[in-house]
């Protein structure tokens, strides 16, 4: 799939849709999280929050404005169009993204305010941290501390992890989500959207905002550093929402429409509508056999809700008889077949590294921390 001068691959299975989401829409815009501070921001006295509405002279602009919220990686991709009430609120709403994004910021090493987050989930049963092993390897340690978290099936080559996610509101999430949308859309298009940005802000309409707070959420095998695409549809006179947002996280897509667009609204007078999602945009062929798998996420909630998060991972079926074990307290290594997988409690995941020595890395016993 060609876009102006970007080449777009996705999964085995997805080109038909691909092909007819781009018959129906256009990317309006790409977004990327610069490595630098940026420096054109309006003064503060000058300043409208995009949000509420109010200028300089009726609210504050001190803090910082991330526009991708700072928990998902972003540092530097800030707004001058954000006032401090509304931050407020954004960070209220972020908390549940928090908990409903889960172990995934841990294990996949997301460089969040403090560097890479701790996970604890809520029973505290699997716990997650990044570890600095010797010789300056980075690892990310996942402990099973009640032994009911991990599952380790040699014979098919899957490894699963769940635990019990922290709490949320799936509203609150949804509302994390529309946000980081509605600060990417253009300055011209916010008018259009003023009905979503008092959906956004305000609670009294919660319940009627909860009837669009479903996304699609696809999964797959590799990550990447957060970015959104923004795409428009063709036809202004289609019965389609005019945008399409999507955001990749990591290893994670999520997709929606942005709601209530005043060109839009005869959408919500109760004819129906079905929206062809498009599959993850890839910039790099998949691997062989590489795949994704996708599900639609119903964020209507106002309530708190129970999750269990799940973890897969894929080692080749077999290999753990043929692997030699090694410990590193009493530095002797265990035949294979000695080996009780069941027994596992920490997983330590390493970045992919021919170079590393393990004995050499444990040669001092654990590492501080493990
Ligand atoms: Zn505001």
């Amino acid at each position: 799939m060609q876009n102006e001068d970007l080449t777009f691959y996705s999964f085995d299975g997805n080109k038909e849709n691909l092909m007819e989401f781009f018959d129906n829409y256009e990317i309006e815009n790409i977004f990327i999280p610069p490595d630098s501070a940026v420096r054109n921001l309006k003064k503060r006295p000058d300043r409208v929050c995009r949000y509420c509405g109010l200028g300089a002279n009726q609210t504050t602009f001190k803090k910082e404005a991330h526009i991708i919220p700072h928990l998902m990686g972003n540092r530097y991709m800030v707004s001058d169009f954000e006032c401090d009430s509304c931050n407020e609120l954004f960070s209220k709403y972020e908390n549940h993204l928090t908990d409903f994004l889960g172990i995934t910021r841990t294990i996949f090493g997301t460089d969040a305010k403090k560097g890479t987050p701790n996970y604890r989930s809520r029973n505290a049963g699997l716990s997650a941290k990044a570890l600095n092993l010797p010789s300056d390897h980075k690892a990310i340690v996942i402990s099973d501390n009640n032994g009911e978290n991990f599952e380790i099936d040699d014979d098919s080559g899957r490894t699963e992890i769940s635990y019990q996610k922290n709490k949320y509101i799936p509203l609150f999430v949804y509302k994390s989500f529309l946000k980081i949308a509605l600060g990417l859309i253009k300055p011209d298009d916010v008018i259009n959207y003023k009905y979503a940005f008092e959906h956004l802000i305000h609670s009294q309409s919660d319940v009627q905002l909860g009837k669009v707070a479903t996304i699609n959420e696809y999964s797959y095998t590799r990550n990447c550093k957060v970015h959104c695409y923004l795409f428009r549809k063709r036809r202004k006179d289609d019965l389609r929402p005019t945008h399409i947002f999507q955001i990749y996280y990591e290893n994670l897509l999520y997709q929606f429409f942005i709601p209530l667009n005043l060109e839009d609204l005869n959408l919500y007078d109760g004819k129906e509508f079905t929206i062809k999602w498009c599959p993850p945009l890839l910039l790099w062929p998949p691997k062989e056999g590489e795949n994704c798998r996708s599900r639609a996420r119903d964020l209507s909630g106002l309530e708190k809700i129970d999750e269990e998060g799940l973890i897969s991972m894929e080692f080749l079926p077999g290999t753990m008889k043929t692997l030699s074990s090694y410990d590193p307290i009493t530095k002797v290594f265990i035949d294979a077949s000695d080996f009780d997988m069941q027994k596992i409690v920490k997983i330590l995941l390493v970045p992919q590294n021919p170079d590393m020595d393990f004995k050499e890395i444990f040669k001092d016993g654990l590492p501080p921390g493990y």
